[in-house]
């Protein structure tokens, strides 16, 4: 339970933690709420040379209403996410969402970005920015790009960031005033674990936690309501098109049975709400 030996710098500017990242390369790892990172570190299944530490960069944690979207800091907590008036009044969803993470403490260190950029296809957060069709903003030595939330995640925790790239902003679209109304369905097996399967639900938009190696749009269901599909009807198609794996907690089969059952639920949810 003894990391490795690492070397430890603390950014005082995103500018300053891409540079080190970018002189690093590999070798080095950005440090935000280090919920993710230092038990893997701990288990020495991580093992940075350089840890690049964000915690000063208070500067990336904010939510702002930018009009079409609200844009959300990389390295605001879970905890400021879940609490936040502006998402409980347009993005419902993500403050919900937020507040199933883990428990208090989990929440008053661990940050969206950090969820994102861990790129753990059991976590809550990157299934629901799925689902909201978010836009991420990366920094690096070479500038600022955009990337669409669909094209961020391409494997077990693997993400589109280059080695110096900082995770800065998360922009997620307002769904329509009124909307269609949402859900987020999570199973667990004790109150503060991760989802052993999870649905959220926008609208028309289906995404679903740990039924691949990375969050997943469910698209046959979404063409199935498209389609005028009931609820239930929708739900059954929520396996297809996912590779699910058996572990210590359950089988695929288990999974692929959950994700129908808590679809089902989201979009009865869902519906319920938007009426
Ligand atoms: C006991 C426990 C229970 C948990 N339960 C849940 C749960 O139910 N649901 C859930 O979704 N999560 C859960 N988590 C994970 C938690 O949400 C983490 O906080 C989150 O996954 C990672 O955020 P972090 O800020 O701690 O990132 P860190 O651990 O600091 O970093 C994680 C990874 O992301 C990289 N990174 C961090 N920030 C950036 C950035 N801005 N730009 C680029 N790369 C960056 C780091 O280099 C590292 O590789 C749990 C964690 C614990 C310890």
């Amino acid at each position: 339970m003894i990391p490795s030996s690492f070397t430890y710098k603390r950014a005082s500017s995103a500018e300053e933690a891409c540079d080190l990242a970018a002189e690093y390369g590999e070798d080095a790892k950005y440090l935000a709420g280090g919920h993710s990172l230092l038990p893997l570190m701990k288990l020495r299944l991580a093992a940075p040379e350089m840890l690049i530490d964000l915690g000063g960069l208070r500067d990336l944690s904010y939510l702002t209403d930018q009009g079409s979207h609200i844009a959300i800091g990389a390295l605001t907590r879970h905890h400021d996410v879940q609490h936040s008036d502006l998402l409980a009044r347009e993005v419902p969803l993500l403050a919900h969402a937020a507040g199933q993470v883990g428990d208090p403490q989990i929440r008053h260190r661990g940050t969206i970005g950090g969820s994102i950029a861990h790129g753990d296809p059991a976590s809550d957060l990157p299934a629901v920015l799925l689902a909201l069709d978010a836009t991420l903003v990366a920094r690096g030595t070479d500038g600022t790009r955009e990337i669409p939330i669909g094209e961020f995640f391409q494997g077990l925790f693997e993400t589109a960031l280059e080695p110096d790239e900082l995770l800065t902003e998360i922009r997620v679209p307002k769904p329509p005033a009124g909307g269609r109304g949402w859900s987020f369905q999570k199973f667990t097996q004790r109150a503060i674990d991760w989802a052993i399967v999870g649905v959220a639900v926008q609208g028309g938009h289906v995404a679903l936690v740990n039924m691949a190696g990375t969050p997943l749009r469910a698209t046959a269901v979404e063409a199935a309501l498209a389609g005028g599909a009931s609820p239930a009807e929708a739900a059954a198609h929520a396996a297809e098109g996912s590779s699910a794996v058996s572990d210590i907690r359950a089988t695929r089969e288990y999974r692929e049975h959950l994700a129908r059952v808590l679809t089902s639920r989201a979009l009865t949810e869902t519906a319920s709400r938007a009426a």
